[in-house]
């Protein structure tokens, strides 16, 4: 009997037994997987693992990946620790030999009470990893910038605190010279407690400063725009909107621009998630464009839409870190994308459209 018979017909074989058909879905599942033990040794891969990569199953069983893959190795083992570390499962989108991508989800395993590495691995076509790669580096950055925001609304208020508590140690100390013996011990005690507090205040301050930087670039504008249309075009140009519409993606950049000063991977993001903002806009679908010109000391990149342009009680509020109309919006991506380009020298803007949609406006300091 074929394989393929088994899983026309399962009543021909031992249907009512749970091992059969597990041994089915593992020679069948089109998916690599694999269970290591916690110091990152294979205790098991399933035949497609093996046939795909034409390495046996009895070279597999006891090595680790830095014996078979020494290139890449490492790169696994940091995310199997990574799932022990926390016992949490972990998905990644993992380079695979010959440029395959592998949509991987590892997860913990007690196999007789021992801790062990589970993985299954599928692979994605190109436009997909691209996409999942997007959405993970999207998560990252928002979770950056939803700090940021925390860290500002902290600065501020340690900034008014401080004020408030130099003032009353101010106080307390002409309080100490007028009060006399009597009451100098519980004057002393609260000018310790105040000096306390300014001292918590400074260390919060200090904490919220700490960002982390990424280098300010002399950058290519159409490369990097070219870049973020690739990170997010399936999800733009290829997936049909909420209501089934479809959007179409223009640009008009000449080649001949200068080049500007830029955070590279920050504005490739913001550019993408304007992109996103422009679809979403759109929920019957229309045409969205990316236009680009020189002007006197900057280039201006405009990313318009055809959508319900923004309410004019929405323009105060459009850049303020968790500002969102969506449902399941962050109202972090206008945020992130002020303080990008404000950090970089540049200015962003928005405008209605007439006679419908949106524009936002970024303007870049050139570098030449
Ligand atoms: P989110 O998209 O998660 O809501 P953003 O900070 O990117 O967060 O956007 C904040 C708000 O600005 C949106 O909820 C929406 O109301 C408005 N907005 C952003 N872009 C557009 C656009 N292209 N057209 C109309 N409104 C927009």
């Amino acid at each position: 009997m074929s394989r393929k018979d088994e899983i026309t017909n399962p009543q021909l074989t031992g249907r009512d037994d749970p091992e059969h058909f597990f041994s089915l879905l593992m020679g069948n599942l089109p998916a690599r997987i694999w269970i290591k033990d916690a110091i990152g040794r294979y205790v098991f891969v399933n035949s497609r693992l093996t046939s795909e990569l034409g390495i046996e199953q009895e070279k597999w069983i006891g090595a680790r990946d830095e014996e078979l893959f020494p290139t890449i190795g490492q790169v696994y083992w940091r995310k199997d620790q990574q799932v022990l570390a926390s016992g949490d499962p972990l998905v990644s989108t993992d380079q695979v030999e010959r440029g395959k991508s592998l949509f991987v989800v590892r997860f913990p395993l007690a196999i007789d009470g021992k801790d062990h590495v589970g993985a299954v691995g599928v692979e994605t076509t190109e436009q997909m990893s691209a996409l999942i790669g997007f959405f993970h580096l999207r998560d990252e950055l928002f979770r950056n910038e939803r700090l940021r925001a925390i860290g500002e609304m902290a600065s501020g208020l340690a900034h008014d605190l401080r004020n408030i508590l130099n003032s009353s140690s101010l106080r307390l100390n002409i309080l100490r010279a007028k009060a006399g013996v009597d009451f100098a011990e519980d004057v002393d005690a609260l000018a310790r407690t105040v000096n306390a507090a300014a001292e918590r205040v400074r260390g919060l301050q200090e904490f919220v400063n700490e960002r982390p930087q990424e280098n300010l670039e002399s950058c290519n504008l159409a490369i990097l725009i070219a870049e973020a249309v690739e990170m997010v075009d399936y999800l733009i140009q290829k997936t049909p909107t909420v209501k089934g519409g479809a959007v179409k993606l223009e640009l008009d950049i000449p080649p001949s621009l200068p080049k500007v000063w830029a955070f590279p991977n920050q504005v490739k993001h913001v550019i993408a998630n304007l992109l996103i903002n422009g679809r979403e806009a759109m929920p019957e679908g229309g045409n969205l464009f990316i236009e680009s010109r020189l002007l006197a000391d900057t280039v201006e990149v405009a990313l318009k839409d055809e959508g319900t342009g923004i309410p004019e009680e929405v323009f105060p509020k459009l850049f303020e870190p968790f500002f969102t109309t969506k449902d399941l919006g962050t109202g972090l991506g206008l945020s992130m994308a002020h303080d990008v380009m404000t950090r970089l020298n540049g200015r962003i803007r928005a405008e209605n459209r007439s006679p419908a949609g949106a524009a936002i406006i970024l303007n870049f300091p050139i570098a030449e």
